[in-house]
């Protein structure tokens, strides 16, 4: 208890709590309103083979606008979506919109989708996820689903069910931002896992951490033991392209190849990365 540190702990710190409790609050309080105002729009960033150096696909990151702060991060109102539930409809919109924008592509490009522990652990997800595809008219071949670990922790019957069953439609499933938090090992044999994304906290210390070295190429023989593909997340310059290309990673993603840009630019986007596979 506050009260129990003292009087001057409690009257310091007061303030402060009572500040942060009303921001979230009124965070909060908008984003309940944000779907319907129209406020939310997707960014794509590419993914880009590393044997070929070719453009795969984009992932698509949503970008909420607020009318009077501005940009929020997803860091900061993803939390709240998934604690007030609020990320189903959300997250629902995003896959709507992620398909929908993905079907205008050629058609060799693949869409990737993130989703919340909180979507895998709701009823109606496999039916939403047939539902989206099938009114964007996209093939289930197109779509990756990222999730991460903490969907799996509570690694039950149903965990291992919904991922079969988003499997046996056709679509790709990667575990995201692998290698924090709770990593675990079984999870790659348990699950049938397409894809592992490399977090880009251990790409982004390549250049001073041994550990970091240590875990990129250790991850990337795994993937190539278990026949999974491996990207490595957040390549920025072009030392980590070579790394993590010399480690076995067999795809990138990051700065390096392209920053999140809005729908309307991923033409140009196409073009000048099939510019750059054309002089590598
Ligand atoms: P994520 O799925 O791991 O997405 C990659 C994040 O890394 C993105 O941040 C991207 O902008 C950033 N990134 C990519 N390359 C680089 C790089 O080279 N350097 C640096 N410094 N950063 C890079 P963003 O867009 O802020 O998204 C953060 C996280 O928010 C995502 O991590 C994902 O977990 C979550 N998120 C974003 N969109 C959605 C969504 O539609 N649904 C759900 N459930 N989560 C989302
Ligand atoms: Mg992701
Ligand atoms: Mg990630
Ligand atoms: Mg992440």
């Amino acid at each position: 208890q506050a009260k129990a540190k003292g009087r001057g702990a409690y009257q310091l710190f007061q303030p402060e709590m009572e500040e942060l409790a009303r921001s979230r609050h009124a965070l909060e309080h908008d984003l309940r309103g944000a779907l319907e105002a129209r406020e939310f729009h997707l960014v794509f960033q590419p993914q880009v083979r590393l044997d070929s150096s070719e453009l795969t696909g984009f992932e698509a990151l949503l970008r909420w606008k607020h009318p009077v702060r501005g940009m929020v991060s997803p860091a900061e109102f993803i939390p709240i979506a998934e604690e007030t539930g609020l990320i189903i409809p959300i997250g629902e919109w995003v896959l709507r919109a992620a398909c929908a924008t993905a079907v205008t592509w050629p058609e060799t490009m693949t869409i990737a989708v993130n989703l919340s522990p909180v979507q895998f652990r709701s009823r109606g997800l496999v039916a939403m996820v047939t539902n989206a595809l099938a009114e964007a008219g996209l093939p289930p071949q197109r779509l990756e689903l990222e999730v991460t670990e903490t969907a799996l922790l509570d690694d039950n019957e149903t965990t291992i069910d919904t991922l079969h069953q988003l499997r046996a439609l056709g679509v790709r499933i990667s575990l995201d931002d692998f290698g924090v938090g709770y990593s675990s090992l079984s999870y790659l044999r348990k699950f049938p896992f397409d894809r592992i994304k490399i977090d880009r906290s251990f790409v982004g210390t390549l250049g001073e951490s041994p550990e970091s070295v240590a875990i990129v190429r250790t991850i990337a023989s795994l993937g190539s033991v278990l026949g999974v593909e491996t990207t490595a997340e957040g390549v920025e310059t072009s030392d980590q392209l070579e790394f993590v290309r010399a480690s076995g990673c067999t795809a990138v993603q990051g700065f390096y190849f392209g920053r999140p840009c809005p729908a309307a630019e991923i033409d140009r986007m196409i073009e000048s990365l099939s510019a750059i596979r054309r002089v590598a």
